[in-house]
């Protein structure tokens, strides 16, 4: 076996990503940074007595910190809070404070009316080493409060930095929705059972898969308390699990992410390295774990490419290493796709293959064009053919007759270098020349544009559209319908260019 060309490799492992929209390999701008304060047993200070305080009293509390509150009046609400709590603890001194009540606070907070008392008193504070927050002042704050999902011990934070409050707090109600209540209690088991888990496997993906049956578990049955019984079944199932390493070939979709399948989101989940051609969108690589090493593999278009023998012999030499080896291709795997080469070349190796099918990009665009490919008066049979040869000419065995044939919607996968001939050879074999005929470029993607014509001029129509990315030609009587839906699309601005 030859030695595999390294191809470009997107993000080394264990690098951090956005999992943003800038892609695997940016950082987007974050607005704040959120960090996770334990402030378990430690000490907190608020001091004022102003509508936020009792609130970050009860907030300080719960976190587990013993809070002392310094306040000569406080409200009502305030006075109630020693008597409300169910962590840590509250100490409610009625006084003005003292720079001495800082010592050894961990956290403090102003909440006093008077501004210069609350800039005297943080720069107090910052002074004893603490993290401080100031009620209302957000520019006297080194760090603020944002909306809160409490599953404890996991726990999930908001904030849209002061830009949209209400925003936050519906996304907060979508999150709590998202969370069942009862996954404090798996989270809990989770965190009582990790010492177990982490003595019994000693191998990283061993962990992993454990891990994995533990949260497909938690999430089939969220309002059950896990048990022991749930533990020692786990811990089975995955001493049972075949070891080693597998390939999965995985349907990326047209673009869309949302187009994923859950078994295509799972897969990526679980990948230690995922192998990507460039025709997967870049927001698809964001669905992969943060620890996953992306390498791109293969370039599908004109330009200098992976042969798919270097491929064929990575994929096989990362999954003999043990690694669970994603192969992730746009739109289906199987179609278009050279899986057939790669599937052979893990069963040569015994590397044990899967596929995930996914979204071609034939059934994304006509989803996106809303229109059918098949129609009982219209359509009868459907076909996909490739619009070139292993040198990029048009194919000299293309079925010409079933090309021609007036009740059959053809899709063309890589027409644009032979388009022109191609439509021109379809008529000489007798398809009538106004047959409907579409170039989609960039199918589901937000730069989706469409070329509509018929057999005859569609060439001329996206030579002079002169646009970009990967397209697919639609031809067949089926694609007449959508003139109607056209008119309705055009009303998105910017989705057709006709
Ligand atoms: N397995 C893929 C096809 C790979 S062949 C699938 O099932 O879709 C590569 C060709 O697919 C491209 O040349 C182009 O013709 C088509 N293609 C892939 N993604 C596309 C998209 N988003 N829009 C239009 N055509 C696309």
């Amino acid at each position: 076996m030859s030695t595999p060309r390294i191809p470009r490799e997107t993000r080394p492992a264990g690098s951090e990503s956005a999992r943003g929209a800038a892609g695997p390999a940016g950082l987007e701008p974050l607005a704040v940074l959120p960090v996770f304060v334990p402030l378990q047993g430690k000490r907190a200070v608020l001091a004022g007595s102003n509508g936020g305080a009792p609130w970050k009293v009860k907030l300080l509390a719960a976190a587990g910190a013993h809070v002392d509150v310094y306040a000569p009046e406080p409200s009502e609400e305030l006075r109630a809070v020693p008597g409300e709590i169910v962590a840590g603890s509250v100490t409610l001194h009625l006084r003005q404070w003292h720079p001495a009540d800082l010592k050894g606070a961990a956290f403090v907070i102003g909440a006093m009316e008077d501004e210069t008392d609350c800039i005297e008193f943080v720069a107090a504070g910052r002074r004893a080493g603490a993290i401080v927050n100031a009620v209302d002042r957000p520019h006297l704050c080194d760090v603020k409060f944002g909306a809160i999902v409490n599953r404890s011990p996991m726990v999930v934070g908001i904030s849209t930095e002061g830009a949209a409050p209400v925003f936050g707090q519906t996304v907060r109600a979508r999150i709590e929705g998202m969370l069942p209540r009862g996954f404090k209690a798996w989270i809990g088991a989770a965190r009582d059972w990790r010492e177990q888990v982490t003595s019994r496997f000693h191998a990283f993906s061993d962990r992993r898969a454990f891990w994995e049956r533990f949260t497909d578990r938690a999430f089939a049955e969220p309002d059950r308390v896990p048990t022991e019984q749930d533990l020692a079944e786990l811990l089975g199932q995955t001493e049972a699990a075949p070891k080693g390493g597998a390939v999965t070939l995985v349907g990326a979709g047209p673009g869309d992410a949302e187009l994923l399948t859950l078994k295509a989101l799972r897969a990526l989940r679980n990948a230690d390295v995922i192998l990507y051609d460039d025709l997967v969108a870049p927001e698809i690589l964001d669905y992969a774990r943060r620890e996953a090493r992306t390498m791109l593999v293969g370039k599908t278009g004109h330009g200098p490419s992976c042969r798919q023998d270097d491929i064929n012999a990575l994929m096989v030499q990362l999954a003999r290493s043990g690694k669970q080896v994603v192969r992730l291709k746009s739109g289906d795997p199987l179609v278009f796709g050279r899986a057939g080469e790669e599937i052979d070349a893990c069963r040569a190796a015994g590397i044990p293959v899967s596929v995930v099918p996914g979204v071609s990009a034939a059934q994304g665009a006509a989803a996106s064009l809303c229109v059918s490919l098949t129609h009982r008066d219209a359509a009868r049979r459907l076909q996909y053919v490739t619009g070139h040869d292993r040198r990029g000419a048009l194919p000299e065995d293309l079925n010409w007759g079933a090309l021609a044939d007036p009740s059959v919607t053809t899709v063309v996968y890589m027409p644009k270098k032979t388009l022109g001939v191609l439509l021109e050879r379809a008529i000489a074999e007798g398809l009538a020349p106004t047959t409907p005929a579409l170039l989609v470029f960039n199918a589901t993607r937000r730069d989706q544009r469409v070329v509509e014509g018929a057999a005859h001029d569609l060439s001329a129509r996206v030579e002079a559209a002169g646009l970009d990315g990967p397209a697919i030609l639609m031809v067949g009587e089926a694609l007449r319908r959508l003139g109607a839906e056209a008119a309705v699309a055009e009303l998105e601005p910017g989705k057709l260019a006709i």
